[in-house]
């Protein structure tokens, strides 16, 4: 089910089954490299009646919704104040309401105190996915990510500690061959320090029309081959020390070979899952089913 949209919409995968409700339009940073899904869309915020119309009309034909996920790119960009009254609209209409998730960036959950996002948490908004991408600084710099490593280290410690879980995304590809390793091994060290609830991997896929793009057109960036990315996984995955729980889950359709488990405890099997997948390349995905 979804509200009112304007252009494409995106959600995480395990908001499948949730009520997409649009609380802006685009995404206000819409400045990363590799990102393509709102070139051509205007940031803009949605008006509070438009939203209360579409979560009324979704209450009148499904009462019982447990989910809802407030589009777009980092709709935690809306001031607190903004998000409680949209927060308090769902919890009036949806008397079962569970969990509402959201899109944020590091500087959206930094400039909120933690009474507000403790405030929205008691509202039911239950977890915010954070696009780390590396835990290089010299990569995130490049891609024009717009943050620091350490920055989105403090914004997902601070989200934890005020009951909001954190799904933290690392792109997968992202240094290229060049700075496989180190992408790897510094993505690893920031996911140990963030201890957040939710860590995936996603794996790049390059996309005409973004600015990295033309720097593979120029010769200026490679595309790393399945087993590269393969290895770079596993040098991510075997680097994170976490206190967790922390489900690690690698199932979006971008990547070669999905692994899941909770860290700390199943990874020595994800890494013999990931080491089956570099012996037999007849696991992975062809990739002509990669999709984002
Ligand atoms: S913050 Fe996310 S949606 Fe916005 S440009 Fe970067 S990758 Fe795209």
């Amino acid at each position: 089910m979804a509200g009112n949209h304007e252009g494409i919409v995106i959600r995480p995968p395990s908001e499948a089954g949730s009520f997409l409700l649009p609380a802006t339009v685009g995404c206000s940073h819409n400045s990363c490299t590799f990102c393509v899904t709102y070139k051509f869309t205007r940031f803009k915020l949605r008006p509070f009646e438009s939203m209360r119309e579409d979560i009324e009309l979704a209450a009148r034909y499904n009462p019982g919704l447990r989910r809802v996920f407030l589009c777009d790119g980092d709709a935690m960009c809306l001031p607190a104040e903004d998000l409680e009254r949209i927060l308090d609209c769902l919890n009036d209409n949806f008397g079962q309401l569970e969990r509402v998730g959201i899109y944020a960036n590091a500087g959206d959950i930094l400039s909120k105190s933690p009474e507000q996002l403790e405030t929205l948490a008691s509202k039911k908004l239950g977890i915010a996915y954070l696009g780390l991408e590396s835990g290089n600084d010299e990569i995130l710099k490049k891609v024009r990510k717009g943050f620091t490593a350490e920055q989105m280290v403090q914004a997902v410690r601070k989200a934890e500690d005020a009951g909001i879980r954190t799904s933290v995304i690392v792109l997968l590809g992202l240094g290229s061959n060049a700075m496989s390793r180190q992408h790897a091994v510094d993505s690893a060290s920031v996911v140990s320090r963030m201890n957040p609830s939710y860590v995936s991997a996603l794996t790049l896929m390059l996309l005409p029309g973004t600015p990295l793009y033309s720097d593979y057109q120029d010769g200026k960036f490679e595309i790393m081959n399945p087993s590269s990315i393969l290895q770079e996984l596993r040098w991510f995955l075997a680097g994170i020390d976490v206190e967790g729980p922390t489900v690690f889950r690698t199932n979006h359709a971008s990547n070669y070979l999905p692994v899941g488990g909770t860290l700390p405890q199943d990874k020595e099997r994800m890494l013999e899952i990931i080491d089956m997948g570099l012996a037999d390349s007849s696991m992975l995905r062809p990739e002509s089913r990669r999709a984002l």
